[in-house]
């Protein structure tokens, strides 16, 4: 089955991946020809995420280019550490922490080594079914056919509202993110654990990789702004914003951040909590363009990914695209619905078992 996937990230290149071990002929088309702009943002893929890609095999690029964290410190606006969670990795992978561009460029990497096109300034703008299969049109124009259509195209999905133009815009969480890493010396360290501070009016959270370097990030409530606003702020700006953030609390996060260069990015956080509709007979979404959470539980890219290889499985076992799609809404809508109301409140609380045990047998047949 020849399978377009538009969306080049996280899932796109993972649901390729697994589509192609399954023996069909995924091919991805990508939004941006280059790399993005967003130097200082950074993920950590957690354990089900690792989990996922483990199932194809495709987890050791990750591991190569990512440092591990083995658990949470909870430290209160007076400094004094109130908790500590030691993350269960026996027999588990994960969490790893990397940038973002790092991220992507690994599983790029790893997508075109296995044999899987890419092709890079394809932006998908419709999609029209007919007795071929389905045809997606992108906006330079061009045209691709297939049998069916992945919308792995992330939070702003085109392929959502090709599937129900009446599906919901992502709804504003509240929340502003600013992320970013420094290599300045004389910081706090918090090597092999994510310390989580509590500021009296924003959340700060950073760890610190073998090579000493500090990753951070601050949750910010903030009211919305427009979004060429929002895409306009300067590193400066998102530094700025950030240190203000915490202007006042006895804790060494404006240290950290004002030890940070250019390596900062900003946002705003939305969730889309209900897609109403998953799919058409030609057309099915992954990750975040089927269902995004809040930050709270740092689950989006771990989600996206166990997506990407149920999905594939789904196409390798079921008859048809129908009984693929109807087969993977059933296996997948509970869980990640269950997680962005979960996020949504802000605290996922301390009972996370239910995430991180996920686990996924490639060579499991999908029944039903
Ligand atoms: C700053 C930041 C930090 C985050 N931190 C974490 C974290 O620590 N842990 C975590 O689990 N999650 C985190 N998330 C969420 C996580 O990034 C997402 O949940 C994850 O990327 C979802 O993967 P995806 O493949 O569905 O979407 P994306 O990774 O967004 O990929 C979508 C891709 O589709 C492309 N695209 C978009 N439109 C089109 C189109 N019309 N045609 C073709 N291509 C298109 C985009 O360019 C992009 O490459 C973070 C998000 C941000 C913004």
């Amino acid at each position: 089955m020849r399978v377009l996937v538009a969306g080049g990230g996280i899932s796109g290149t993972v649901t390729a991946m697994a589509l192609k071990l399954a023996g069909h002929d995924p091919v991805v088309f990508e939004a941006y020809p280059a790399g993005g702009d967003d130097i200082g943002a950074f993920l950590t893929i957690m354990h089900n995420g690792m989990d996922a890609l483990r199932a194809i095999g495709a987890d050791r690029p990750v591991i190569d280019n990512s440092f591990a964290a083995y658990g949470v410190e909870l430290v209160a606006p007076t400094g004094e550490t109130v908790g500590r969670r030691e993350f269960d990795t026996e027999g588990l992978d994960g969490p790893r922490t990397l940038t973002r561009a790092t991220l992507y460029g690994v599983l790029q990497d790893e997508a075109a080594r296995r044999g899987v096109p890419l092709e890079r300034g394809r932006r998908l703008v419709g999609a029209q079914p007919g007795p071929a299969g389905i045809t997606a049109e992108f906006a330079d124009g061009t045209t691709e056919t297939g049998d069916v259509l992945v919308g792995a195209d992330g939070l702003r999905s085109v392929v959502r509202r090709l599937i129900d133009p009446a599906a919901d815009e992502p709804r504003y969480t509240g929340l502003t993110v600013v992320y970013g890493y420094t290599r300045a010396g004389g910081l706090p360290a918090a090597p092999g654990i994510y310390r989580m501070i509590r500021g009296s009016r924003a959340a700060f959270g950073f760890t610190t990789d073998p090579d000493g370097a500090t990753f951070w990030f601050a949750r910010i409530p903030d009211n919305e702004r427009p979004r060429d606003e929002i895409a306009a702020v300067t590193p400066a700006g998102w530094r700025e914003f950030a240190h203000a953030a915490f202007d006042g609390d006895p804790l060494p996060c404006k240290d950290i951040i004002a030890a940070t260069g250019d390596e900062v990015f900003g946002g705003h956080s939305y969730d889309v909590p209900e897609t109403r509709v998953w799919s058409t007979p030609e057309m099915v979404l992954t990750g975040d363009a089927a269902h995004a959470a809040s930050p709270a539980a740092g689950q989006g890219a771990s989600m996206a990914l166990e997506d990407s290889v149920v999905l594939a499985q789904c196409l390798r076992d079921r008859p048809d695209p129908v009984s693929a799609f109807a087969a993977y809404e059933g296996l997948r809508r509970e869980r990640v619905e269950k997680l962005v109301k979960a996020s949504a409140g802000g605290d996922v609380g301390e009972e996370r078992g239910w995430l991180y045990s996920h686990h996924i047998d490639w060579d499991a047949k999908i029944t039903a």
